[in-house]
C-alpha cells in the first residue's frame, strides 16, 4: 500500500515532468525539494522512502528539535525561512542549504561557522530577492550585486544562485513575471560576475508549474506533499 505521502508525490513528480516538457525542458533539470516545516519526523522519513532526497525547513529551532535519527538520511536539508543572524551557527552545522541568505553580515558569520568545523565541503547558499510589497524578506534589486560579489569572496560558501517568494496570486500565471525577472536577474549576475549561478528555486505547491516554465530548477513543495498544514509556519 503506497502511502499517503507517495501518492502525492507521484501526481507531484507527473506534474513537475509535464510542465517540464511544455517548457521543452528534462525533468531530471528540475529538483523537488519537500517542505516539511510543520509536519513531524515521521512524515519525513515518508517521504524519504517514497524517494525524497531534499527538504526544506523554515526554522533552525523547529529542525533541531525533530531532527533525532532522521538526521542520519542521506539526504539534504535546506533552510529555507529567515534566518536570524544568532543562529547562524547552528544552521551552517544542522543544514546543507541555506536558500534564505538575505544578508553580507549574516554571510560572514555563516562562513566563520563553516570554517570553524573543519570540514571540506561548502556549504551552499542561495540568496533570497525581494519582489512585492507584501513580504519583507529578501534582498532589494539594486544591492544584488554587490552582494553577489562579496559573497564569492567567501571561501567556506558556495554561491550557487537565487530564490524567491513572489507575492500571492489565485491564478498562478499571474505571479509568472516575478519568477521571469528572478531568471533574469540571475542572467544578468553571471554575466556582471563571470560566475556560474545555476539555481533558480522558485515555486511552491500552489505554483510551481509556473515556475517550471520559467526556468526553476528547485521547487519548494509543502502542503501538495505532505497535506495541509494544521500549525501555522
Ligand atoms: C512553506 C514554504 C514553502 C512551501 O509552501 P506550500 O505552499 O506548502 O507548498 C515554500 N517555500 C518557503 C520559503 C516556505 O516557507
Amino acid at each position: 500500500m503506497p502511502t499517503e505521502i507517495a501518492e502525492n508525490l507521484h501526481r507531484i513528480l507527473e506534474r513537475m515532468a509535464a510542465a517540464a516538457a511544455r517548457a521543452g525542458r528534462k525533468p531530471d533539470e528540475i529538483t523537488l525539494i519537500g517542505v516539511s516545516k510543520t509536519y513531524p519526523a515521521n512524515a519525513i522519513e515518508q517521504a524519504f522512502q517514497a524517494g525524497i532526497r531534499h527538504f526544506g525547513e523554515n526554522r533552525v529551532q523547529e529542525w533541531e528539535g525533530k531532527r533525532g535519527v532522521i538526521a542520519d538520511l542521506p539526504a539534504t536539508w535546506h533552510l529555507i525561512g529567515h534566518l536570524q543572524s544568532n543562529k547562524a551557527g547552528k544552521a551552517a552545522r544542522l543544514f546543507h542549504s541555506v536558500d534564505s541568505v538575505d544578508d553580507l553580515a549574516l554571510a560572514h558569520r555563516l562562513d566563520r561557522a563553516r570554517a570553524e568545523m573543519n570540514v571540506s565541503d561548502q556549504l551552499r547558499i542561495l540568496v533570497e530577492v525581494h519582489m512585492g510589497e507584501e513580504t519583507k524578506s529578501g534582498v532589494a534589486e539594486a544591492e544584488l550585486p554587490r552582494l553577489a560579489a562579496q559573497l564569492l569572496e567567501l571561501p567556506h560558501l558556495r554561491f550557487a544562485g537565487l530564490m524567491v517568494i513572489p507575492p500571492y496570486f489565485d491564478d498562478p500565471e499571474d505571479v509568472r513575471p516575478y519568477f521571469a525577472k528572478l531568471r533574469e536577474l540571475r542572467d544578468e549576475l553571471q554575466t556582471k560576475t563571470g560566475h556560474r549561478l545555476p539555481v533558480l528555486s522558485m515555486g511552491m505547491s500552489h505554483d510551481f508549474e509556473a515556475a517550471i516554465a520559467e526556468g526553476a530548477t528547485e521547487v519548494r513543495v509543502g502542503t501538495a506533499l505532505f497535506g495541509s498544514r494544521t500549525v501555522l509556519p
